[in-house]
């Protein structure tokens, strides 16, 4: 048949991926034996290094008996394939040994760490960062932020029931009653949400904050209270891709004050404050903390990016006063077994897109606003428009 012929030579020939075991403190693995059973059907060969899948329980031989081929080491994954699916940022040495100009799909962290990524930009090949997929109804299936945060808000509030000496729900019993918790939750995203129903699901007396109007409903849809400074600014607080604005210091002393009334009667307080590109927002202070009765817990989801409390230390737990304040880093990592499915279908549906179907080759259309859109660096150059600023 005409009109399909392959643009270049390398798409005429079976597609090989590359999926290697990620590095100690990653639990995640970028495939699973259902995708490896889906992207072979797309006509590609799946290449798994040995043990890669195992901290997400996916063994060999499942991956086997999905049609994966698996090596033994990293070298022998890697060696002449065309793409890589990674849940982190790959070294050098494993981009360098793949096909020049090869696709590299991960979470890379793009805004980390910039000399490390310019260095594997310059190994030529097309480095596609799954956390900046547009958030478009077309892609909903693709969104790793949404899959691996959903995950988060769940293991959060099941980490601080765990961590809370007391029961989540109101327990009549002959030797009386056990109170209901107390859940307060800042922060209503993906995150977030996941988070009040999880803690509704156990029991707890749920209430929750933002700065998003939107988000005063979908609270309430799930049963919890909404409380926030309601003001003009907060009716502005949106933009137009979805995010919340940095707010003015008039807004975050209001917001101070009705924290600081609140977050007194609560016994746990799971927060997940981020704006787009800038530190988290700093909603509890210290003394907020001191107003907490001893024994309860606080986790604090925006640890990352510098935390939603003061006194939130990067993967640890910090105890103040007799309050707990946990700084989680990877809490989707924690859930790997569902974590590596959701996001192993997160990158199989990315690919899908870059294949032609019926011929079962490779055809990147660079042109689409997924691929524009995810792409941090093609030819050896650093291209995405949010990383051109930064002293390229
Ligand atoms: P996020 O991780 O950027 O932030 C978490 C939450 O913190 C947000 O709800 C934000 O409003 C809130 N926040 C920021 N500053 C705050 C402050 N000072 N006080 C209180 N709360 C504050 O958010 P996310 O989970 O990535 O979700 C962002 C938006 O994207 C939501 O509207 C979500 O529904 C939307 N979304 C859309 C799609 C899609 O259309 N495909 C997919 C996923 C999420």
């Amino acid at each position: 048949m005409g009109g399909a012929a392959p643009v270049a030579s390398w798409e005429s020939l079976m597609v090989t991926i590359a999926v290697t075991a990620e590095g100690q403190g990653e639990p995640r693995v970028a495939v699973s034996p259902e995708t490896v059973k889906k992207l072979t059907a797309l006509g590609a060969s799946v290449r798994v290094q040995q043990g890669a899948g195992s901290r997400s329980r996916f063994s060999d031989e499942a991956f086997k008996a999905a049609g994966a081929t698996v090596n033994a080491d990293a070298a022998g994954t890697l060696e002449g394939a065309d793409i890589l699916l990674k849940v982190r940022r790959p070294s050098l040495g494993e981009v360098g040994a793949l096909k020049r100009g090869a696709i590299v799909a991960a979470m890379l962290a793009p805004f980390d760490d910039r000399p490390g990524l310019e260095a594997l930009a310059g190994a030529g090949a097309a480095l596609m960062s799954m956390e900046f997929m547009p958030r478009i109804t077309r892609t909903q299936s693709m969104d790793v932020l949404s899959s691996q945060a959903n995950l988060a808000g769940y293991k959060a509030v099941v980490d601080a029931a765990a961590m809370f000496g007391q029961a989540m729900p109101m327990m009549m019993t002959a030797a009386g009653t056990v109170p209901a918790a107390k859940v307060f939750i800042m922060g209503v995203g993906v995150a977030g949400l996941q988070a009040i129903a999880t803690a509704r699901r156990l029991g707890a007396i749920v209430s929750a904050t933002d700065v998003r109007p939107a988000t005063k409903e979908q609270v309430a849809s799930l049963g919890a209270k909404f409380i926030a400074v309601e003001d003009e600014e907060f009716k502005q607080a949106q933009t137009a891709a979805g995010y919340a604005k940095p707010m003015s210091p008039e807004y975050q002393k209001k917001q101070a004050e009705l924290v600081a009334n609140h977050i007194k009667g609560q016994d746990i307080v799971i927060t997940t404050a981020l704006i787009p590109g800038r530190p988290a927002p700093k909603l509890i202070t210290a003394a907020m903390i001191e107003s907490m009765r001893p024994g309860s817990v606080i986790v604090d989801l925006a640890a990352e990016r510098g935390g939603n409390t003061e006194l939130t230390q990067p993967d640890k737990v910090v105890e103040h006063k007799g309050v707990s304040i946990a700084g989680p880093l990877n809490l989707a990592g924690e859930v790997p077994v569902n974590a590596s499915a959701l996001y192993a279908k997160n990158l199989f549906a990315f690919l899908e897109t870059m294949f032609d179907k019926k011929d079962k080759v490779l055809k990147v259309n660079w042109d689409d606003e997924i691929i524009k859109g995810t792409l941090v660096a093609k030819d050896g150059r650093i291209v995405h428009p949010s990383l051109q600023q930064q002293g390229a």
